[in-house]
């Protein structure tokens, strides 16, 4: 004997198993035992009233009543109104007794109880009258009965229903009902408490994140926790106790509801860049259709259409979720695992409930409460494959930032490494224009540009240190008749082996000679006095006097004129000056009949 009624503690796979299997009612009661409840389902018998016309005075004379050999009457979905009758009598010491009916959605329970004495009481219940119409304000239906010590009691129950209709019958002593029922409040308070904390936290996610796998989740489990609560008598109860008509309606639409948000969550929670197979795509697509139709159609048609069609389509999406979350998991789906296991545990809940219905295991409270703890266990491991999503997206995330920090840095390193590439190009291309802009393009020796750059760097340096610098200006002589007699071209040669003796005659590296214009030439010699000078002009005008200039038509001679200054200059003005009085020199070297150097403080003296 169990301490609780057993159908109405199911969560809702055993409801639908129950309203499906006929044969879960067989489950074993034994009368004889008493715990202050005695479940008398095999001790009632019953009528059938098909045009639902006959009253307590056409029936109470009857003589066909059916025995009912089932633990529970239950005749499933039927138009028919059904008379039960139960003989009570009362060997017990206590008088006061409650009769209930473990299934609150009956619309129409009629009780009369006649006693011995003559007395006959009637009670009009059913959840088609509202909730404080009741006797007893029960989530169950509940008749009070005083049956004297060895006295006997005749029970009639008229039932009519468009829910399926089963009249589970269950005799309590009051005095410890109240006692009883505290065990299985309890548990009730646990199953929708915990459902209520597993929907807020991942409501508030949903808030946070905003990913709708979690609203989802969330109207899923609010749509469960209505749903069971609606069969279970305790919406009614404490949510709309006057809303009749709407009572056995939310019954329809929360189960819906549930199919519908579970079939959307699977699918957003299963979902990855991977596509699902066409047959999970229609489950989806096809349940959602059906479940949105059976909500719409709850306003419109009857309870007994809509349910007839509901319960087989939540079988249906049960297995199909188990099926879809293991093809997931072989896909290596993210979470699949827990998806399937939290399934798993849902489904065996519901097993070890038919299993202990069956008497193929023996029942105790667990297995009274397996759906109930099973449906839990399945919120949480969702609501913690949920927040293992969380994880993973974060890690993916910080995986994601440092690969893009590091595809960064290396961008970055390249675009260094490229500037760095480009600099020493660019210096090289500077430097090579550096070099041809300082150069002479025919000779090869530094051009005038650069010569006074040169003098002037030179100047500064020489008046800082008061050292004596020389120029020499170096000039052909009779250069315009090389040009005339051998042509322009031949000219340039001259020009060219020219100045590879004056380039050879400089042996120092701090010297320059540079191309000063046509064919002159400028030697400029630091540091260096007049003697000092002398001597490289000197080898100067040697050298070239020496040199045989090939040319096609023959080979040629050439002399050189020099003009010479060499002082201590005073200021950076002083180059003109150095520079005019070398040339000087040098007019005087061709007044004095060329080939020769004039130094120009001879110049001044002649
Ligand atoms: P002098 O002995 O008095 O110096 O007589 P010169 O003929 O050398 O002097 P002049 O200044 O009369 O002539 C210089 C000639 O040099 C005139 C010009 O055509 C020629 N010349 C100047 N630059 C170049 C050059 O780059 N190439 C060639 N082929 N000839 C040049
Ligand atoms: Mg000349
Ligand atoms: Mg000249």
């Amino acid at each position: 004997m169990h301490p609780t009624s057993p159908y109405t503690r199911l969560a809702p796979l055993a409801w639908l198993m129950v309203l499906c299997c006929s044969w879960l009612q067989a489950a074993t009661i034994d009368a004889s035992v008493n715990l202050g409840q005695i479940e008398l389902g095999d001790q009632v018998r019953y009528l059938e009233d098909p045009g639902g016309t006959l009253t307590y005075d056409d029936i109470r004379h009857r003589q066909d009543w059916i025995r009912n050999d089932r633990s529970t009457f239950s005749q499933g979905y039927s138009t028919s109104a059904w008379w039960l009758s139960l003989e009570l009598q009362n060997p017990q010491p206590q008088t006061s007794w409650l009769l209930e009916f473990a299934y609150p959605v009956l619309d129409h329970l009629q009780v009369y109880v006649r006693y011995e004495d003559g007395r006959l009481q009637e009670f009009i219940l059913g959840d088609k009258l509202p909730f404080w119409s009741r006797p007893i304000q029960h989530h169950n239906f509940l008749v009070p009965l005083t049956l004297d010590t060895g006295t006997k009691a005749q029970v009639y129950i008229r039932v009519e229903s468009t829910s399926s209709l089963m009249v589970p019958i269950i005799l309590w002593d009051e005095n410890n009902f109240h006692t009883l029922q505290v065990g299985p409040t309890i548990m009730h308070g646990i199953y929708y408490g915990g459902l209520l904390i597993i929907a807020l936290y991942n409501l508030l996610i949903y808030f946070v994140l905003g990913e709708r796998a979690y609203l989802y989740y969330v109207s899923y489990i609010v749509s469960l926790a209505l749903f069971v609560a609606g069969l279970q008598g305790w919406s009614f109860m404490f949510l709309w106790p006057n809303a009749t008509q709407w009572n056995d309606q939310s019954i329809l639409v929360f189960l819906a509801s549930c199919i519908l948000f579970a079939v959307l969550f699977t699918r957003r929670f299963l979902a990855t860049d991977k596509p699902f197979q066409p047959w999970a795509n229609g489950f989806f697509f096809g349940f959602t259709l059906l479940c949105c139709g059976a909500i719409v159609a709850s306003f419109f048609t009857t309870y007994t259409h809509v349910i007839s069609i509901l319960v087989p389509v939540a079988l249906v999406a049960c297995v199909m979720g188990l099926i879809v979350g293991i093809v997931a998991w072989f896909e290596k789906r993210p979470s699949a695992p827990y998806y399937t296991l939290a399934w798993a545990a849902l489904f065996a809940g519901g097993i070890v409930i038919v299993l202990s219905k069956s008497n193929v295991i023996p029942s105790n409270l667990f297995t009274e409460y397996a759906l109930l703890i099973g449906s839990l266990l399945e919120a949480l491991l969702l609501s913690f494959a949920l927040a293992e999503r969380i994880n993973k997206e974060r890690s993916l995330r910080i995986e994601a930032q440092s690969l893009a920090l590091q595809t960064q840095r290396q961008a970055n390193e390249a675009l260094e490494q490229r500037v760095a590439e480009r600099t020493v190009e660019l210096e090289q291309a500077n430097q090579k224009l550096k070099t041809l802009s300082d150069t002479d393009q025919l000779t090869g020796l530094k051009n005038r540009r650069y010569l006074n750059q040169y003098l002037e760097d030179e100047f500064a340096r020489c008046i800082r240190y008061q050292h004596s610098i020389a120029i020499l200006m170096i000039d052909i002589d009779h250069f315009k008749s090389v040009n005339d007699n051998y042509g322009h071209l031949a000219g340039d040669q001259c020009l060219k082996v020219v100045a590879e003796q004056i380039q050879a005659s400089n042996r120092a590296p701090t010297d320059l000679a540079a191309r000063y214009g046509g064919e002159e030439f400028c030697f400029v010699l630091p540091e260096t006095d007049s003697e000092g000078a002398t001597v490289v002009a000197q080898r100067v005008l040697q050298q070239i006097e020496n040199t045989v200039i090939p040319l096609e038509s023959g080979n040629l001679r050439v002399t050189c004129s020099v003009g010479l200054y060499a002082g201590i200059p005073n200021s950076p003005k002083d180059v003109n000056l150095f520079v005019n009085r070398a040339d000087a020199a040098l007019y005087q070297s061709k007044q004095n009949g060329r080939n020769c150097l004039t130094s120009f403080s001879e110049a001044g003296s002649d």
